[in-house]
């Protein structure tokens, strides 16, 4: 099937249907298709269309109405939508290397009709694929066109069902025998089963496997990936020794089969270890370009940071949901009133602005960072693959580690957080699925732990900001990294030792000088403040128009100053 046009003449931002809301976008102070444009690009916003109106135009992708649908349905279904989406072809092979940034709008495009969809395509070409690619070798690119053209299914095997945060304690074996030039992959025992892998419930028929690599004498070389068969692509059952099943239910995200798989002495080629970081030679012996075990790791967290990159921006989608849903529903929903007169949209109270304006400003942000993110990233990739082991690369993985790790957190409780207040915001309504905002919820939700559990995630954040101070020491060298997110670090006496004193609510209400974002009310991170009453009135009608109110400088609630912001703050640290 081909791409549906992105042409010229398709028009890339049409007005939208004349309705209830066109009073409160009429009153807007900017225009929003130059900021559209601004923030997107043409040809992102024409690759968006693109996207939404071939799924639009495609029967497979209405949603069903009347009641749910069995979770047995759900998951047929989101599969063959997710074929669906490998026909249309919007994402060419070439074009995978050629334009990159065309995958995250892709997620974000999948993400907003549904993040069953989104995770489904994503664990397949995006985890599996690019794992594939990136930590193995030519021996595996063989598997690239098989991916494309959905020959062979993917998932990323890495928790089990008694460790996730402690990878290190992962018990999945790979034993090397050199006299057939094989791996054999075996559980030890049931909680060693992998679990909670995303394409792995039903229709996975590859993973990328992660296993404790043995080679004969029983040295221990870590944890290493792995490409295994686990069912038959024709009639997907399981492989000779391979237990897979599904997990069951899901607080959400259940058109995407979650599953386990348990190994029982399953032989695999030696070729199958993706040996980009390391590799076993017919002999037996291991082999490494990498010194020492730390930098081999330091290597490998690249993979593990892109991960974390896409889920800022999937968090960041669903706060762009959330927030358009909540902010149209408030300019329309009218209550209370003068007595005689028309009542007063909900958006026009201070109280619904104090609310809801904090998110929407966090949504700018962090919608900023994640796509300055996605670019450090794409850096970083760039020197994995041209097998860049230079000191400044090595410091560059573990500044976007550090980042990735926060950013993801940041991202995904910002958007848990934001979702339940529009939630609120829209009162009962709010409460309707048909509304969209439980479903919101429940898929953001499991951001905050895949990929690791935001507050294990912090910790290593921490770690590598304490670790830089270390190295510091007296009279050491200046705390510096690639991105110059760090440098802040130089100043931290300065910075700890400031203190904010406001003798009366007016100071507290002199917002100069705070940068803007910094300290939304309802914001993670957010601490303290003066005790400044909320305000409950509509403001004034004449001084209180939604769109000028979302234009306006002056902060609408007390903005009480942390300790001061040294100048060369880093910017992710900006939006916390
Ligand atoms: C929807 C979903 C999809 C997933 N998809 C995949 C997938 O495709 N592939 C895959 O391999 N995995 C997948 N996972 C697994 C996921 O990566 C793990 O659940 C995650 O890493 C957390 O590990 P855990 O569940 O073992 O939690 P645990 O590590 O057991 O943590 C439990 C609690 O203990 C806390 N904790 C742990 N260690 C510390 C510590 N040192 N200090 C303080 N507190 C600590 C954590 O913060 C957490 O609150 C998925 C999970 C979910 C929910």
């Amino acid at each position: 099937m081909a791409p549906p046009e992105e042409g010229s003449d398709v028009l890339v931002l049409p007005d939208p249907p004349r309705g209830p809301l066109h009073a409160a976008r009429a009153r807007a102070s900017f225009c929003w298709k130059e900021l559209a444009l601004f923030l997107e690009g043409e040809d992102v916003l024409r690759f968006k269309n693109a996207v939404f109106s071939a799924l639009e135009s495609d029967p497979l992708f209405a949603h069903p109405r009347g009641s749910d649908l069995s979770v047995e349905k759900y998951q047929e279904l989101n599969f063959l939508r997710c074929k669906r989406i490998f026909e249309y072809d919007f994402l060419p092979m070439e074009d995978v290397l050629g334009s990159p940034w065309r995958i995250r709008v892709l997620v974000e495009c999948l993400g907003m009709y549904d993040w069953s969809l989104a995770t489904k395509f994503f664990l397949h070409l995006l985890t599996f694929g690019s794992t594939i690619y990136s930590s193995g070798s030519e021996r595996h690119f063989k598997y690239i066109p098989k991916i494309f053209s959905l020959e062979i299914f993917g998932c990323f095997a890495l928790t089990e069902l008694s460790h996730g945060s402690n990878t290190k304690a992962i018990r999945t074996t790979a034993h090397y025998d050199p006299t057939t030039e094989e791996f054999i992959l075996h559980s030890p025992d049931f909680e060693a089963a992998k679990f909670w892998v995303g394409n792995m419930g039903k229709t996975a028929t590859h993973t990328v496997l992660f296993a404790q690599l043995y080679t004969p004498g029983g040295q221990c070389h870590g944890l290493h990936p792995f490409v295994v068969q686990i069912r038959d692509p024709k009639t997907l059952l399981p492989m000779p020794g391979v237990m897979v099943g599904n997990i069951g239910k899901k607080l959400g995200q259940n058109g995407l089969d979650n599953g386990f798989a348990l190994f029982h002495k399953v032989r695999i080629p030696r070729q199958d270890l993706l040996n980009r970081t390391g590799d076993v030679t017919p002999e037996g012996a291991y082999v490494s370009s990498f010194k020492d075990v730390r930098q081999r790791f330091g290597a490998s967290l690249g993979s593990l940071s892109a991960g974390r990159v896409s889920i800022v921006g999937m968090a960041v989608t669903n706060l762009k949901l959330a927030m358009s849903i909540a902010l149209r529903f408030s300019a329309t929903r009218r209550q209370f009133g003068p007595t005689g007169e028309e009542e007063v949209p909900v958006l026009e109270y201070q109280m619904q602005q104090w609310r809801l304006l904090p998110y929407l400003a966090a949504t700018y942000a962090l919608d900023h960072f994640s796509k300055s993110l996605f670019l450090d990233m794409e850096k970083l990739q760039h020197g994995l693959l041209g097998n860049d082991q230079s000191a400044t690369q090595a410091e560059l993985g573990r500044e976007i580690h550090a980042l990735a790790s926060a950013g993801k957190s940041l991202a995904s409780w910002t958007a848990q957080r934001g979702i339940q207040e529009c939630r609120e915001a829209c009162g009962g309504h709010g409460y309707l699925a048909v509304n969209r905002l439980g479903e919101l919820r429940n898929d953001n939700d499991p951001n905050c732990t895949y990929e690791g559990d935001n507050n294990v995630l912090l910790q290593q954040t921490s770690n590598y900001l304490l670790s830089l101070l270390e190295r510091r020491g007296p009279g050491g060298p200046r705390v510096e990294s690639p991105l110059k997110t760090v440098d802040f670090l130089e100043s931290y006496p300065d910075i700890l030792g400031r203190r904010f004193t406001g003798p009366s609510p007016e100071d507290c209400w002199d917002s100069s000088g705070v940068p803007l974002p910094l300290l939304g009310p309802g914001l993670p991170g957010v601490h303290g403040g003066a005790e400044v009453p909320r305000a409950h009135a509509p403001a004034p009608r004449a001084a209180s128009a939604a769109g000028r109110a979302l234009a306006d400088e002056r902060p609408l609630h007390p903005v009480v100053p942390e300790p001061a912001h040294s100048p060369a703050l880093p910017r992710w640290l900006l939006f916390w």
